[in-house]
């Protein structure tokens, strides 16, 4: 067994918990512990707050071209690293070991060099107020922000935030899922390495009931960017609101995924067997309920099934891996709760409903779960309007365009949604409709930096990226000079 400790990283150095405890951190693929994480808890919190408090000063007064550089270094790092940071992501997650090196590590890349060259290329805004006054607006960082995100792309969304966070000059304390730690702990070496001072970026980790909520409890943290499900999301809502924070929060999805009958079908089908299962459908922007024109229904669902037949489940360590293990016993134990529940609502499994047959000695006890299928379902009934977050689908045929606008509204989510034709007026028609954050036509997962992102409903408040996140995390102030 390899055992590896992480620790947490608070004023630049690698620390215990204050507590001693440490929580085992297992490995999905095998079901075994394979290193432990820091049990903390409200005192680490403090200790993280009072490092980051000290280092406000200078960080948030260096010109942004020395914060830039020292944000380009930790980019070349991560691609330096890639390998070394892939493989402990896929041990971490579950995710095949091809996915971390081609998604996730690249992406936490890309988000610090983003973020890094978007603060040499801001605008201020001015405005004449005719014979009366000339205004201008100066943007200041916040100060603490306290960064939570989820276990299912951990590096991923956590240098998501992290990156433009401290890019405007705020310090920060972030939380990773104490389920998938071991990245933001290479991440902190990482930012050691290159010059990051002491107390910019402090690490804190543990559970969410104990870091999670001491971290949007505390008066010094006045902005708090969340990433994670609608039910804690409104905890962290409830939590944050009588301190006045600013808040983000990026929430669960529902999404649906409308194939109409003048689709090219083969890129239709390859791109919905991607949405429905990349990452065994542990990705929020997943397409899980899916919606086809009846004239092309029996067809698509052949095709579709076909298709996801040949995804290759197994070891994510194995390079030819496409299906890897869920991250954990209770998600697993929740994909298959809804497995049951979708045929006691009437459902038919057409493809999978089970876990597959033996992977590995390695893997005997890991936990995998075969990509699965279900049709005949009523729109509305609980498996079309909970969020499932594993490699689970539902195929609905529909018969106007009308009609399937109002199914993918019906619900409480509205993160992202997909639309497949080749009609350019019925995709802007469509789009527009659809209430959701993100809107893809003929695409899926194409994640341009600089869009606004964020989801409606449950599924989020605010957005982020691009100049979203430089404004959520800077305040704006009015200077109004009389003419
Ligand atoms: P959770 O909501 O369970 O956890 C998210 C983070 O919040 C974790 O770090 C967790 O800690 C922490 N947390 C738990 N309780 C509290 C609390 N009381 N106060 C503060 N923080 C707390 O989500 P999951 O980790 O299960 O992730 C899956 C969910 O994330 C799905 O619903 C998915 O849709 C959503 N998601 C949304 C995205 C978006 O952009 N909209 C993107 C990716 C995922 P810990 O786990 O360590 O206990």
């Amino acid at each position: 067994m390899q055992t590896k400790l992480e620790r947490n990283y608070i004023d630049g150095q690698f620390v215990e918990p204050v507590s001693g405890n440490y929580l085992d951190n297992i490995e999905p693929a095998t079901g075994r512990p394979y290193s432990v994480v820091p049990d903390s808890d409200a005192r680490d919190v403090d200790l993280a707050v009072a490092a980051a408090e000290k280092a406000f000063v200078g960080w948030s007064r260096k010109p942004a071209t020395e914060r830039s550089a020292i944000l380009l270094r930790i980019a070349d790092l991560i691609e330096r690293d890639l390998e070394k940071l892939a493989r402990a992501e896929s041990i971490d997650t579950g995710k095949p070991l091809s996915l971390a090196r081609t998604l996730d590590i690249p992406r936490a890349a890309s988000n610090f060099r983003f973020f890094a060259t978007a603060i040499l290329h801001t605008e201020s805004e001015a405005h004449i107020t005719d014979n009366v006054a000339f205004n201008y607006t100066l943007r200041h960082p916040r100060g603490i922000a306290g960064l939570i995100s989820p276990w299912n792309l951990p590096i991923y969304l956590l240098s998501w935030k992290i990156a433009p966070a401290i890019a405007v000059g705020n310090t920060a304390i972030a939380k990773p899922s104490e389920l998938t730690p071991m990245t933001a702990f290479l991440l902190c070496q990482i930012c050691g390495e290159a010059g990051l001072p002491d107390g910019v970026l402090n690490m804190v980790h543990g559970t969410g009931p104990n870091v999670g909520a001491a971290i949007t409890a505390h008066p010094k943290i006045n902005t708090i960017s969340f990433t994670g499900g609608t039910a804690t999301g409104r905890k962290v809502a409830e939590a944050s609101a009588p301190l006045f924070k600013k808040v983000s929060l990026e929430l669960g999805g529902k999404n649906p995924n409308i194939i109409f009958a003048d689709a090219d079908l083969d890129v239709a089908v390859a791109g919905s067997v991607r949405s429905s299962f990349a990452n065994q459908g542990q990705i929020c922007l997943c397409g899980s309920r899916i919606f086809v024109e009846r004239s092309i229904y029996k067809g698509f669902i052949k095709s579709f099934i076909d298709n996801t037949s040949k995804l290759k489940l197994g070891d994510p360590l194995d390079e030819k891996t496409e299906q890897g293990a869920i991250v954990s016993q209770p998600q697993l134990d929740k994909v298959k709760f809804y497995v049951d529940l979708a045929q006691k609502e009437g459902g038919r499994i057409a493809l999978g409903g089970k876990p597959p047959p033996s992977i590995s000695e390695r893997c005997r006890d890991g936990y995998f779960f075969s990509p699965t299928v279900i049709v005949d379902l009523p729109v509305s009934c609980r498996t079309n309007r909970e969020e499932i977050f594993g490699p689970v689908v539902t195929i609905t045929p529909f018969d106007s365009e009308e009609e399937v606008i109002g199914y993918a509204n019906d619900c409480d989510y509205g993160l992202a949604s997909s639309i497949w034709t080749q009609n350019l007026r019925r995709a802007h028609r469509v789009a527009e409709k659809i209430h959701t954050g993100t809107v893809w036509v003929n695409c899926w997962l194409v994640r341009d930096l600089r869009v606004p992102f964020g989801g409606m409903k449950q599924s989020g408040v605010g957005r982020e990226g691009g100049i979203e996140a430089l404004h959520f995390f800077t305040e704006a102030k009015n200077v109004c000079l009389a003419r």
